[in-house]
C-alpha cells in the first residue's frame, strides 16, 4: 500500500530530513511513527501525501508512484489518502456538517449520497448530535473526532496522521485511538506519528522507529523505546 524506495528529502536549507528512507507497509496494516524531536516523523509523513517531494527516490502510495505525479493530478491523490493534523485544521467558519461534507461536494458526489455519509462517519466518531456546531465550540477531542471524520468520509485506503493525540489530555487521546482502531479494523491502512508513549507500549502495533532521517527500528508489536 505504501512504498519507499531509498528515499532522500534534502530540504532548501540543506538539511536532510529522509537520508535513504526504504519501507513496505501492506494493506490494513497500522503503524507508529516513533522517534524525537527533529528526527524526520513529520518529513516521512509528508513525504506520503505529497507535502513534500522527495530528492531523490520512490514514493509509492495505493500503486502510484508520487514521483511521477503531475501537480493537477494531487487532488486525485488526496481522495485515496486522509490526513489528520496535531492542530486539527478544520474550517472555523463551516459547521461539523460542512466541515466533513467539503470533500465530496468538490467531487460533486450527489447530495442525498453526501449527506448519509457524512451523518455515517459523524456517527462512527460519536459526534452526529454536535452537526450544526462550528470548531470553535467544541473541545479538542470533538474537534479531532470531527477531523478523523473528514479524513475518512470518501472512504480512502490510507490514512496518515501527524500526532493526533498532541494537543489532548491522556483520557481524550484513548477515545482518539479507539477510533482508530476501529477505523483500521474496518481495513484501512494507519500510518501515526506519535510521541506517546504509554499509548504505543499499550496498542501494540509495528512499530518504525526513526532518527536523522533514517528508519533505526522497524518491529511488529514493539514498543515506544526512547527514554524521558
Ligand atoms: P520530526 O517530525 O521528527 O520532529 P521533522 O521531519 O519535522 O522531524 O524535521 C526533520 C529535520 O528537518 C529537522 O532538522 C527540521 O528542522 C528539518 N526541517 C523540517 N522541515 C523543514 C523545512 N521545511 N525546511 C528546512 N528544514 C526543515
Ligand atoms: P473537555 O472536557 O474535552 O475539556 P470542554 O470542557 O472544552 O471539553 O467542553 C465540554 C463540552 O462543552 C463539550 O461537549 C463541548 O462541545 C462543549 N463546549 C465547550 N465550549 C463550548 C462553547 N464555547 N460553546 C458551546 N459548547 C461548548
Amino acid at each position: 500500500m505504501i512504498q519507499m524506495n531509498n528515499v532522500v528529502k534534502k530540504y532548501p536549507n540543506g538539511v536532510v530530513a529522509a537520508n535513504g528512507i526504504s519501507i513496505d507497509i501492506k494493506q490494513g496494516e497500522f503503524v507508529y511513527v516513533v522517534g524525537p524531536s527533529g528526527a524526520g516523523k513529520s518529513t516521512f509523513i509528508k513525504l506520503m501525501y505529497r507535502e513534500e517531494k522527495p530528492t531523490s527516490g520512490d514514493v509509492i502510495i495505493a500503486g502510484t508512484n508520487l514521483s511521477k505525479l503531475k501537480n493537477r493530478q494531487v487532488p486525485f491523490l488526496r481522495r485515496q489518502l486522509g490526513v489528520v493534523f496535531q492542530d486539527f485544521k478544520l474550517l472555523p467558519r463551516l459547521t461539523v456538517y460542512e466541515n466533513v461534507a467539503f470533500a465530496l461536494e468538490v467531487i460533486e458526489e450527489h447530495p442525498k449520497k453526501i449527506r448519509n455519509r457524512v451523518m455515517e462517519v459523524l456517527e462512527l466518531v460519536g459526534l452526529k448530535h454536535k452537526v450544526r456546531m462550528f470548531p470553535s465550540e467544541l473541545s479538542g477531542g470533538e474537534q479531532q473526532r470531527v477531523s478523523i471524520a473528514r479524513s475518512i468520509v470518501n472512504t480512502p485506503k490510507v490514512v496518515i496522521a501527524d500526532e493526533p493525540t498532541g494537543n489532548l489530555d491522556p483520557e481524550t487521546s484513548w477515545e482518539i485511538m479507539n477510533i482508530f482502531e476501529e477505523i483500521n479494523a474496518r481495513g484501512t491502512t494507519i500510518v501515526m506519528a506519535t510521541h506517546n508513549r504509554e499509548i504505543v507500549n499499550t496498542i501494540r502495533k509495528r512499530v518504525i522507529a526513526i532518527e536523522g532521517g533514517m528508519i533505526v527500528r522497524d518491529i511488529f508489536g514493539g514498543d515506544y523505546g526512547y527514554e524521558g
